[in-house]
């Protein structure tokens, strides 16, 4: 046998130990009162301790340097056993931390790499602006170099996760004398100043799962830079394939003992399983039907996520899959998901609030990391070479569109 695949075996067996002996006694040991967040940097730090962190960052930063096939065995080996509190890092270790690796300086990677794997640092995405979603390139929020220090002003909307972030990677205008994507540029914010006031907005699942944030005067290095001043749509399109990566293949692979509100994945099938056994519903033929569909489509997902194929196929697969999965769930749980209040409280309720929940929450998947419209768009574009959407506005200077 070659030395890299012992290499391959050694490893497959430190995962499957990690998760089926390592994680399990530490759950049963940990506070039956620790919150969300303790449990999921609980989580982190034991990975990162166990070594099994950051399988693809370079050693010097805190990673180990493997190659993709370390990561494939990864995958295969905690798919349905990752703890859902890992949504937490979902913007830290799935988006930030990769385009930091990437783009970001020695300086930044060496600050932000190894505590971000670890957990011991939370991030937050702020792009979205009340006027700049799909059409982010229009983005208002400003960043002005003063000294040794940019200053910036404007605000950011649907920011999930920043009411307990530490840092954030913010999209500001550096120039708007440029055409709208080229003024743009990346940068790690600070979140714990003053000049950051991070408003929780209540969604409709009952959930505060992001906020909107005014940003006064709030201040930044000069060399907090991630790419290129004025470079930083570059940069937001590397970040944004990394989020429907990770939105699309990676979210699959929660574990399905839990009922968690916390993140974005589809309600496993194998928990739909045991709902339809347990209210005797398994024997139903629509039930079944839908079942094996979404068995069938749980297993896609995973199988794009061992393909090179552009991300927004695997996030358009996803939300469709949370979709199904609602649907299903709505069958299930009839006559108490449309009745379903988030202050019930009763423990009796669980599952019903569970599966109430994620039926609201489906809806949102199509839009965060980019609408279903966007991902097929991005596909016609890049994918299969169609002509651009007609864009006026590419090439007159920011500061001379009209404005409403
Ligand atoms: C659960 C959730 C979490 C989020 N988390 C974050 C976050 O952490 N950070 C962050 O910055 N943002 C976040 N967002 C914001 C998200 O990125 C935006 O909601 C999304 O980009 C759409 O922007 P919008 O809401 O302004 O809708 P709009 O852009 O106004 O779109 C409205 C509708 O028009 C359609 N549309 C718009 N333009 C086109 C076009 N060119 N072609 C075809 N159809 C089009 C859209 O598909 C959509 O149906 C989150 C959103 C959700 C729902």
């Amino acid at each position: 046998m070659a030395s890299g695949d012992t290499e391959l075996d050694d490893f497959q067996r430190k995962v499957k130990t990690f998760f089926h002996q390592t994680l399990p006694e530490a759950l049963d040991q940990q506070s039956p009162s620790a919150s969300t967040l303790e449990r999921a940097k609980n989580w982190r730090q034991l990975l990162f301790d166990h070594g099994l962190a950051g399988l693809d960052y370079p050693v010097d930063c805190g990673g180990l340097g493997l190659s993709p096939a370390f990561n494939a065995v990864y995958q295969e080996q905690s798919r349905g056993l990752v703890p859902r509190e890992e949504a937490v890092f979902g913007i830290s270790v799935g988006m930030a931390l990769p385009t930091i690796r990437d783009h970001g300086s020695d300086e930044l990677k060496q600050r932000f790499i190894k505590p971000g794997l670890r957990g011991d640092e939370i991030w937050c995405q702020m792009y979205s602006e009340p006027g700049a979603g799909s059409d982010l390139a229009s983005l208002g929020t400003k960043a002005v170099l003063d000294g040794d220090e940019w200053i910036i002003s404007g605000q950011k909307v649907w920011t999930s996760g920043a009411q307990h972030s530490d840092f954030a990677i913010l999209l500001a205008r550096t120039d708007t004398s440029l055409p709208k994507h080229r003024g743009i540029t990346m940068f790690v914010l600070p979140m714990h100043q003053d000049g950051v006031d991070v408003r929780p907005l209540v969604q409709m699942t009952g959930v505060s799962e992001f906020n909107e944030i005014f940003l006064d005067e709030a201040r930044i290095p000069r060399s907090w830079v991630v790419g290129e001043v004025n470079g930083g749509w570059a940069t937001a399109v590397a970040l944004l394939a990394h989020e429907r990566r990770q939105t699309g293949v990676a979210s699959m692979s929660g574990d399905e003992s839990q009922l968690s509100k916390a993140g974005r994945s589809p309600i496993p099938v194998a928990q739909l399983i045991d709902v339809a056994r347990t209210r005797d519903r398994i024997t139903d033929a629509t039930v079944r039907q839908e079942l094996a569909r979404l068995h069938a489509g749980e297993r896609i997902v995973a199988w794009l996520g061992h393909r090179d194929v552009s991300p927004s196929i695997g996030k358009l697969w996803r939300t469709r899959q949370g979709r199904a999965a609602a649907n299903v769930a709505g069958q299930l749980a009839f006559p108490a998901s449309p009745a379903w209040r988030s202050d019930l409280g009763d423990p009796a309720n669980q599952l019903d609030d569970y599966l109430a929940y994620h039926i609201l929450n489906c809806r949102g998947m199509s839009l965060g990391g980019g609408t279903d419209e966007i991902q097929r768009n991005t596909l016609g574009e890049r994918v299969l070479g169609l002509p651009r959407e007609p864009g006026p506005d590419r090439s007159t200077p920011f500061n001379q569109l009209p404005t409403n």
